[in-house]
């Protein structure tokens, strides 16, 4: 079986105690698992005290990060912070960063080639919108995420990326991009890394209102390496349910 992922964002949501308890949790449920890599991205003010709670059973990331070290750039965090706290992954390009701080492709795409220049994994999102899926411009939306960062991209890059499709319609809205969307979806992604490219596409993870009652399906689908959770993965149970699926 290939490997699979599944990463919680916590998005702006837990004090540090409560991030603390429930990473203990995704780190005692995760023991048992042979072939699901777990982790969690709480809300940057939490990450330390969560990393230094789970050590090394638990990877442990941020939601953002900036692609210079340091320097007068109020609200952001630098990739050196990050190492020097035992992080271990970054998420990029979340919808939510994309469309409701409006950063741009190649905003996003500097921030991914940064860390991925770094050796950091790197979730790096994608998806359109509700009015691009309606109106056949899917592909096109995602082909210029994607194009943003692989014109900045070495192959020595490659290794520590992880891409997140995510359509922003599905996001935090209870509804779910059927399985044909997912796999024809996903099947453009690998086909246009490839031509993009030459070298074969990193792991692509489905986001979107995944859930215990509908992931057993979705992880089914071909080029679906896992899922990148947001509301399920604020309860322990959901998420421990998750981590079962995935081993199925
Ligand atoms: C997300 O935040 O990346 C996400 C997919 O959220 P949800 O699972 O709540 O739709």
């Amino acid at each position: 079986m290939t490997k699979r992922y599944l990463f919680a964002n916590w998005k702006m949501n837990l004090t540090e105690d409560e991030s603390v308890d429930l990473a203990k949790k995704f780190s005692e449920a995760s023991k048992s698992l042979k072939n699901t890599t777990v982790g969690v991205a709480p809300a940057t003010l939490n990450v330390s005290a969560t990393k230094k709670a789970v050590g090394s059973n638990l990877l442990v990331g941020t939601q953002n990060v900036y692609y210079e070290e340091k320097g007068a750039f109020t609200g952001e965090i630098s990739i050196p912070m990050l190492k020097a706290a035992g992080i271990d992954f970054t998420i990029t390009g979340h919808s939510e960063r994309r469309n409701i701080f409006g950063e741009s492709n190649e905003l996003v795409a500097k921030r991914t080639q940064k860390a991925l220049d770094e050796g950091l994994t790197t979730i790096f999102c994608i998806g359109e919108k509700l009015d691009a899926r309606e109106s056949g411009k899917t592909n096109d939306i995602l082909a210029g995420q994607i194009d943003a960062l692989t014109s900045l991209l070495q192959k020595k890059n490659y290794d520590n990326l992880i891409i997140a499709y995510e359509p922003v319609w599905a996001i935090g809205t209870g509804k779910v991009a059927t399985t044909k969307e997912i796999e024809e979806t996903h099947a453009f992604i690998a086909k246009h890394w490839k031509d993009q490219t030459g070298y074969d596409c990193p792991p692509i993870l489905y986001g979107g209102s995944v859930k215990p009652d509908n992931y057993a399906e979705i992880i089914k689908v071909p080029l679906v390496s896992g899922a990148l959770v947001g509301g399920a993965a604020l309860k322990a149970d959901q998420f421990t349910k998750l981590m079962e699926i995935s081993e199925e």
